[in-house]
């Protein structure tokens, strides 16, 4: 067996959601939606199985949807991107990181990745062969800075891992982040994979800047996206990975032997949705914001000081000025005294974790997100 994964405890997210289940307590752990998502996708996917989109479907995907990615990022983020051989579809956005990590380096490699960082990347790289290299951001702002890249890039750094915006922070890496990380890449000759699943759902007017918007990163980065988040079916793991072509031919290579493909009626629908007006994406992001305030606002209320939430699902709550100092602990006394689920961000750490922050999933309907507040409130 491999010992990097037949020691590795269950994923926090399934463990938390596992936990709700057993218990009855509200999930505003795990980041998932409780709506049932834009009816046209779905009907969309429904008509495409009974169409006949079912069996393997090209490997790299079908030109509709590959077509509908490049035209997408196009419209969205001003990218210029050739279907053919800059395009590629994934079963999510893991399995991106996973071809992107298989693909891209060799045995003893450094792998720079930024704490706190998504629970998945540490035991892909290792099993990749990689040496992962920490940079800790800081709350409130966990922002980039040269100080925090310069002890951890050398000329072993091959890659470089980034999720922007960041889950759990909640925070969004500005331009002038993202061109910092890639003079450092440049100086290494790394390669920079970025998991942008969060494109979409950035709030207060915020753009998102993707990896491939930086011209020192165009040719040296890869960028994943994820349908699951851009139409709020996380369930359906559809990854939209887009890189310059010498990279995609790799990771193409990878992806073969990975899954090798990802369900034809699913691609149908998400090329179907990635053409929706722009009416689609501001109202989700007006919607989700109106609930970020929402439960911000009764979260202080309730007396938990919460940080800043830029993007994603998420809030984190910051209990050191309560004196808290485990998060799991108190996790789990939110669970029995408050009937309430959240997630310890002390899980997205590998090295000096952070032990005070907690991080609420607030894309739930306005009914169960005040039930949860009443609860939290009545918490000692
Ligand atoms: N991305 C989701 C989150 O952060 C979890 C995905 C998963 O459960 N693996 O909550």
């Amino acid at each position: 067996m491999n010992r990097i994964y037949s020691s590795l405890p269950t994923t926090v997210f399934e463990a938390m959601s596992a936990l709700a289940r057993e218990t009855g307590a509200i999930n505003l752990g795990q980041g998932f939606p409780d709506h049932a998502g834009p009816e046209d996708v779905r009907r969309k996917a429904a008509e495409a199985v009974l169409d006949g989109y079912n069996q393997y479907p090209p490997m790299m995907g079908i030109p509709e949807l590959r077509q509908a990615i490049a035209a997408h990022y196009a419209h969205h983020q001003g990218l210029s991107l050739d279907w053919q051989s800059e395009v590629m579809v994934t079963s999510g956005a893991t399995e991106a990181i996973a071809d992107a990590l298989f693909g891209l380096i060799e045995e003893g490699d450094e792998v720079v990745l930024f704490q706190p960082m998504y629970d998945a990347y540490v035991p892909l790289v290792r099993r990749a062969g990689g040496i992962p290299r920490f940079v800790t951001l800081k709350p409130p702002h966990w922002k980039i800075t040269r100080e925090a890249l310069e002890p951890v890039f050398n000329e072993r750094t091959k890659l470089v891992l980034i999720n922007n915006p960041l889950n759990p922070a909640c925070s969004v890496s500005s331009r002038e982040e993202l061109e910092l990380v890639g003079e450092f890449a440049e100086a290494s000759d790394a390669i920079v994979v970025a998991d942008e699943v969060w494109e979409h759902v950035v709030y207060d007017g915020r753009k998102h800047v993707s990896v491939l918007n930086i011209p020192s990163l165009r040719e040296r980065a890869v960028k994943i996206g994820s349908a699951g988040k851009i139409f709020s079916l996380t369930g359906w793991k559809v990854g939209l990975v887009c890189a310059a072509p010498p990279i995609m031919h790799v990771l193409g290579k990878a992806h073969q032997f990975m899954t090798f493909t990802t369900p034809p009626n699913l691609q149908v629908a998400v090329a179907y949705g990635l053409g929706k007006d722009d009416d689609y994406f501001v109202s989700m992001r007006q919607e989700l914001q109106t609930k970020r305030d929402r439960f911000a606002a009764g979260l202080a209320q309730a007396g938990f000081p919460v940080l800043p939430s830029a993007g994603t699902y998420f809030i984190p709550v910051d209990l050191a000025p309560l004196g808290v100092g485990d998060d799991v602990s108190f996790c789990e006394r939110l669970v029995r005294e408050a009937g309430v689920v959240a997630i310890p961000v002390s899980a997205f750490y590998e090295e000096e974790p952070v032990k005070t922050v907690l991080r609420f999933c607030f894309a739930k309907s306005d009914t169960t997100l005040d039930s949860a507040l009443e609860r939290l409130s009545r918490l000692d």
